[in-house]
C-alpha cells in the first residue's frame, strides 16, 4: 500500500492462451536497480508507454489506454501487447496502491535489451502532482512549429508520429521553451499552420458554438481524456467535431483547453502573450466529471 509501486512484467504474446498472469508480475523495490544498461528504452528511447490516472481507487480509461498501447506497438514494430495481461497488471497494481487520492500509473513496453530475446515491460505508480491550481486558474500557452507539414504521418511513417514513444526529449524541450517565453505550456503546429497537440496533452477548442479537436489522423495521439470530454459534451447536448484546425481558428476561438490523463482539463488563458477568453464554469464541470469516472 505504499508509493511508489513498481511491477516488472514478463510480456506475454498477444495470442497466448494464458488467462492467469500473476506469475508474470514481479513486484520490486522502486528504489532498487531494475533495468540492464543495454536496455534499448534507456539507450535509444526505443519503446512505448501510457500514463493513466487512478482516482480514489478507480483506474481511468483502461481500455482506451491499452488500445493506444497496441496501436503504438504496431506503429513501432514492437511485439503486440497482450491486452488481457495489461488489464491484469493494472488491476494487480490498483489492488496494491492507496485507494484514495489521485495517482499516476505509467506502463512501459520497451524493445528490451540489445540482442536480447524479449521485450521489457514495467508499470510504475506514483502520487500525482497537485493540479488543483492550474485546473482552476488555467495556463498561458505558446504555439511552436513542430517542423513537419500536415500529412507527415503518411509521407514518413518512420517518424513514428502518432505512437506514444519513450522519446519525449523534444516534448520536454518544447515545455522548456514555453517557460523561457514566460508561459506554461505549448501547442504544436504543423509547419503549414495546423493545430496538432500539446507536448503532453490534446487540444480542444470552442468555435462557433461547436467543440472541435484536430482529427487524430496519424500525426497526433488520440487522447483518452479528449474522448471522455467529448462524451461529456455530447451527453450535455453539445456538438463535437474532429477536423483540421488552423492556427487562425485557434486564435479566433472563444475557449480552448489542453486535456490529458493526470492534469485533466486546463483552460488556455493566454496564447502567444495575448490574453485568451476562457470558460471557468465549464472547466470546473469538465474536471468534476473527469474526476467522477468510475468505469473502465
Ligand atoms: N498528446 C500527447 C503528445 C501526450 O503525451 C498526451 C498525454 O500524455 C496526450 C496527447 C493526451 O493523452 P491522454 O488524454 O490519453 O493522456
Amino acid at each position: 500500500m505504499t508509493l511508489p509501486f513498481t511491477l516488472l512484467i514478463d510480456p506475454e504474446p498477444a495470442d497466448s492462451s494464458r488467462t492467469d498472469f500473476v506469475d508474470t508480475f514481479h513486484e520490486i523495490d522502486s528504489g532498487a536497480p531494475a533495468l540492464r544498461v543495454a536496455e534499448l528504452s534507456t539507450q535509444r528511447g526505443d519503446g512505448i508507454f501510457e500514463t493513466l490516472s487512478v482516482v480514489n481507487g478507480h483506474p481511468q480509461e483502461v481500455e482506451p489506454h491499452i488500445s493506444r498501447l497496441i496501436n503504438s506497438a504496431q506503429i513501432c514494430d514492437l511485439p503486440v501487447p497482450n491486452p488481457a495481461q495489461w488489464r491484469a497488471a493494472i488491476a494487480y497494481a490498483v489492488a496494491r496502491i492507496p485507494g484514495e487520492g489521485e495517482l499516476a500509473l505509467k506502463f512501459v513496453l520497451s524493445r528490451g535489451v540489445e540482442h536480447g530475446p524479449a521485450p521489457t515491460a514495467w508499470l510504475h505508480a506514483t502520487r500525482a502532482a497537485d493540479f488543483a491550481a492550474v485546473r482552476e486558474n488555467g495556463i498561458r500557452v505558446i504555439t511552436l512549429d513542430r517542423g513537419y507539414p500536415r500529412g507527415v504521418a503518411e509521407q514518413a511513417p518512420w517518424l513514428l508520429m502518432g505512437a506514444k514513444t519513450l522519446s519525449y526529449a523534444i516534448n520536454m524541450a518544447a515545455l522548456r521553451e514555453a517557460k523561457r517565453r514566460g508561459a506554461d505550456d505549448t501547442i504544436f503546429l504543423t509547419h503549414d499552420g495546423y493545430v496538432m497537440e500539446g507536448p503532453t496533452s490534446s487540444v480542444i477548442l470552442r468555435l462557433d458554438g461547436r467543440y472541435v479537436t484536430p482529427a487524430p489522423s496519424g500525426a497526433i495521439l488520440h487522447g483518452t481524456t479528449q474522448q471522455s470530454v467529448f462524451e461529456y459534451l455530447t451527453a450535455h447536448g453539445e456538438s463535437v467535431e474532429y477536423r483540421d484546425v488552423t492556427v487562425d481558428e485557434l486564435r479566433a476561438a472563444d475557449a480552448a483547453w489542453l486535456v490529458s490523463s493526470v492534469r485533466l482539463a486546463v483552460a488556455v488563458t493566454a496564447l502567444d502573450g495575448v490574453e485568451y477568453p476562457h470558460d471557468t464554469e465549464l472547466t470546473r464541470a469538465l474536471n468534476a466529471s473527469l474526476l467522477a469516472r468510475i468505469g473502465a
